[in-house]
């Protein structure tokens, strides 16, 4: 039984996964799938179902931003994003100057579909690259070769996106850093305002962790994947990119307002198979199935959305965890120290009622003197306020840094 605080749910970011992928990257361990593009018609009444209830059972919410991320949202055909977003409209409270991501392929990549995604107020395109180096491109099972994906970002920049992002991977099977640095200067001479570049993960039950393990592909070596990041924060630091958070560059104004939500630990609502939910108290995910997530939702009862109980009020909710006070402090830290802005000294002092130095003071100074944490203050500010970041070194082992917070937690 829950009961929701919705005075407490001033705004909200909206997330609507797209499960259907053109064919399934052998790296990936989304849950999207290949082959199943028959279900995309009523999978899309499952998620208008969807939206309407949660508009519903939280009285019409505010929208802070909307991101459609997947699988591939831009795989879905002319008209039917459109479709969606009028749906959120009817049932949520959506400004019209929000934040509206959708994720792309190049080879999606059409003026038509640039045309319909700029009439529905989609405001920014984050386009899946991964690398511009063609033998690596067939590595992970990309569907685009590096000039396709450059004439695609082409296109979106003059078409009048000036938003638009581009997703990058090092720490590829076989990539030296030469590669790295080849892919990098090319992207960076595109000139566009913001870069999510991520080391890539090993897996497990992925096509290419298994061919790794047979000895068919290269294993990546983590000094060489390092050194990979060193130098990708030189490059971009020399163009005056802001490291807002550690694995993503923008130039000032473009930051990704949707994610930056999730690294201050503000409350979401994921809709589709597998999405995940932060509302006040409770985090939640719905079944990872695109079928089951279909019946189910086809089966919701609309009476049983008044219920107190998330799980009646909405079948497709697999998994469901009350948030205690301790759990969110924790999550507060480990997500905004991520930020290069770190932890505002008096946000969290207004959200937990005490002090970071009250709680977790010798963590804090123990941090400090081994170089991994660092007080900046803010002095332009009206009201000088501190923040807790983490330093060069802190960023590297960020792991180690929040597993202290934790142990202290726990104990
Ligand atoms: S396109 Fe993206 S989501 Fe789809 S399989 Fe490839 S990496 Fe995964």
């Amino acid at each position: 039984m829950f009961d929701l605080k919705l005075e407490q749910l001033k705004t909200l970011a909206l997330y609507i996964h797209i499960p259907f992928c053109a064919t399934k990257c052998v790296y990936c361990d989304f849950n999207t799938y290949a082959g199943i593009e028959h279900l995309i018609d009523s999978y899309l009444n499952a998620l208008k179902l969807e939206i309407k209830l949660w508009g519903t059972k939280l009285n019409r919410p505010k929208l802070s931003t909307i991101f459609f991320g997947g699988g591939t949202p831009s795989y879905l055909n002319l008209g039917q994003i459109t479709g969606l977003i009028e749906s959120m409209s009817q049932t949520f409270h959506v400004e019209s100057n929000i934040e509206i991501t959708v994720e792309a392929n190049p080879e999606d990549i059409s003026n038509e579909k640039l045309y319909e995604y700029q009439r529905a107020g989609i405001n920014r395109l984050s386009i899946g690259i991964q690398t511009l180096d063609d033998r690596l491109l067939k590595v992970l099972g990309r569907r685009h070769d590096a000039q396709s994906a450059l004439n695609a970002v082409e296109k979106t920049i003059n078409f009048g996106f000036e938003n638009a992002s581009i997703d990058l991977m090092y720490g590829l099977p076989g990539q030296s850093l030469e590669d790295w640095d080849a892919t990098l200067k090319t992207a960076l001479s595109l000139g566009l305002p913001h870069l999510s570049i991520y080391c890539l993960g090993l897996e497990k039950g992925t096509p290419m962790t298994q061919l790794v393990e047979l000895g068919e592909l290269t294993e990546p070596d983590p000094d060489l994947a390092a050194e990979m990041y060193e130098l990708t924060v030189e490059r971009l630091d020399e163009l005056k990119y802001r490291h807002y958070e550690i694995s993503n560059w923008a130039k000032p104004g473009f930051e990704s307002q949707h994610n930056i939500n999730y690294w201050k630990n503000q409350f979401f609502l994921g809709l589709g198979p597998g999405a995940h939910s932060y509302l006040p108290g409770v985090r939640f995910s719905n079944i990872k199935s695109p079928r089951e997530y279909i019946l189910r939702m086809e089966n919701n009862s609309n009476e049983i959305t008044t219920s107190k109980n998330l799980k009646d009020a909405n079948q497709v909710i697999e998994q469901m965890e009350n948030i205690s006070g301790t759990t969110e402090i924790l999550d507060t830290l480990m997500m905004g120290l991520r930020l290069d802005t770190g932890i505002s000294e008096s946000e969290y002092f207004i959200r937990f009622g005490h002090t970071l130095d009250e709680k977790w003071n010798i963590t804090i100074i123990d941090a400090i003197s081994d170089g991994l944490i660092r007080w900046e203050t803010d002095k332009k500010a009206d009201t000088p306020n501190r923040y807790l970041q983490l330093t060069p070194k802190g960023k590297i082992l960020s792991n180690e840094v929040l597993a202290r917070f934790f142990t202290v937690a726990k104990n």
